[in-house]
């Protein structure tokens, strides 16, 4: 018998009738024989709703309290699809993240996964119930709710699957793959049959949303095989034997390999700009000392070389959402004379192309400057692992740069 764990996100359980057909795939998978346990998300847009609503009490508010309310779209989205598969004929009853019970670590709004007691779910599962489990919540140490920052829920399946030790892991959404590049942005994107983990974990860090981040470094730690394919499908059309989709898998099953796979994006950063910074040992490290202190996540750095041999400008980037409080804590806690003027700037968008034959081929980066170039786009930051190169540039070139470096890379579908 199969053990199977599918997710379907905010778009496929938007309303009621995308509720009905989600509980059609649930259906079949139950039809062929298998055990199964179904992650879901909260309706689109209703996290958005919610978050706003913690944002209009106040805006530094209680994370433990943020996160009570934020989880609470998931637990509306068990209940109806459970609801919907027993109108099917399909058993079925909803489980929420304390109860089945998903531990977390104490980082309200972006806990991490500890462990999954499964002893319940697969009691009920090996009677041929379904679990329907509301993804993105868990429950800390102090026995409160937590969160597991924004697209949890694929997180929240590679966990239980892992958990579970589950034969697959279908991660159902509203694109029927992954594609070489955002499809909304570029329309000549092509789906990928295969990626392995790293190149996955590299374009989901890299903004690709249509996996968390962490939901790839999960799968890559456990082994866990996922298949991203469209709820939007209809289920009577799918092959039992090979569903269609992106297989996210160990890059030892992927025979042929690109030098570029695909280029991600995000419009969630923010440049932070230091001027006069004395030009001696210690200051960086004071700096973002500083900064890891205060929680914040610190991406592509840059120091300019100095003009007069005394001070220098550090340029580094940090979320969008970041951007104030990291300004403000650096004048807070920063030693006086440490830097003169700071500058934050919002407007600003990273893009970054990624493949793992960049190992073994050069000249990735270059392709990617002349591109740019040839497009008149300036380039504010640069860093670069052993599979992506990622450039900082104006906010209003995004679409433009992506396009450029799509056909620069030769990933445009014919
Ligand atoms: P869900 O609600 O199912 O979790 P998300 O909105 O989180 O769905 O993720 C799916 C979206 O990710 C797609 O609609 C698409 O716009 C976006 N996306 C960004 N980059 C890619 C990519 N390389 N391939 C596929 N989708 C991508
Ligand atoms: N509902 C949450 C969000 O919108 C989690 C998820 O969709 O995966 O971020
Ligand atoms: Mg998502």
């Amino acid at each position: 018998m199969t053990r199977l764990v599918m997710k379907f996100g905010g778009t496929s359980v938007a309303d009621i009738s995308r509720i009905r057909h989600v509980a059609r795939h649930v259906k079949r998978e139950v039809g062929l024989g298998h055990e199964v346990a179904v992650l879901v998300s909260a309706m689109s847009g209703e996290t958005n709703r919610l978050i706003e609503l913690t944002r209009d009490v106040a805006a530094l508010h209680d994370a433990r309290e943020y996160d009570v309310v934020v989880s609470t779209g998931e637990q509306v989205t068990t209940g109806l699809l459970a609801m919907a598969l027993q109108q099917e004929g399909v058993q079925a009853r909803s489980w929420l993240g304390w109860q089945i019970c998903v531990r977390t670590d104490g980082a309200h709004g972006a806990a991490r996964i500890d462990g999954i007691d499964t002893a319940m779910i697969e009691e009920r599962m090996a009677q041929g119930q379904v679990a329907v489990i509301a993804g993105f919540q868990g429950v800390g140490g102090d026995q409160r709710i937590t969160t597991l920052g924004r697209g949890g829920t694929d997180t929240s399946a590679v966990a239980v699957a892992a958990a579970l030790n589950a034969d697959r892991c279908d991660i159902y959404t509203d694109v029927d793959g992954v594609y070489t590049t955002d499809p909304r942005i570029v329309e000549k994107s092509q789906k990928i049959d295969r990626i392995g983990y790293e190149e996955m974990l590299e374009m989901a860090s890299q903004g690709a949303k249509v996996l968390q981040t962490r939901s790839v470094e999960l799968a890559m730690v456990h082994d866990v095989r996922l298949q991203v394919l469209s709820s939007y499908l209809d289920p009577d059309s799918l092959d039992a034997e090979k569903l269609p989709g992106t297989l996210v898998c160990s890059e030892d099953e992927i025979v042929e390999q690109q030098v570029v796979s695909g280029i991600a994006y995000s419009r969630d950063e923010a440049k932070i700009t230091l001027r006069q910074v004395p030009d001696k040992p210690g200051i960086a490290a004071d700096i973002f000392g500083i900064l890891a202190d205060a929680g914040f996540n610190v991406d592509m750095i840059v120091q300019n070389i100095t003009e007069d041999g005394k001070t220098t400008d550090i340029t580094f980037t940090v979320g969008e959402a970041d951007a104030e409080r990291a300004v403000n804590v650096l004048k807070a806690r920063a030693q006086p004379g440490e830097f003169g003027d700071i500058q934050a700037d919002k407007n600003v968008a990273k893009i970054s192309v990624v493949g793992i034959g960049m190992r073994s081929h050069s000249g990735v980066a270059r392709t990617m400057f002349q591109t740019l170039a040839e497009k008149g786009i300036n380039i504010q930051v640069i860093s670069t692992s052993e599979i992506k190169v990622s450039v900082l540039i104006e906010s209003e070139y995004t679409e433009l740069a992506i396009r450029a470096l799509h056909t620069a890379y030769g990933l445009d579908a014919d």
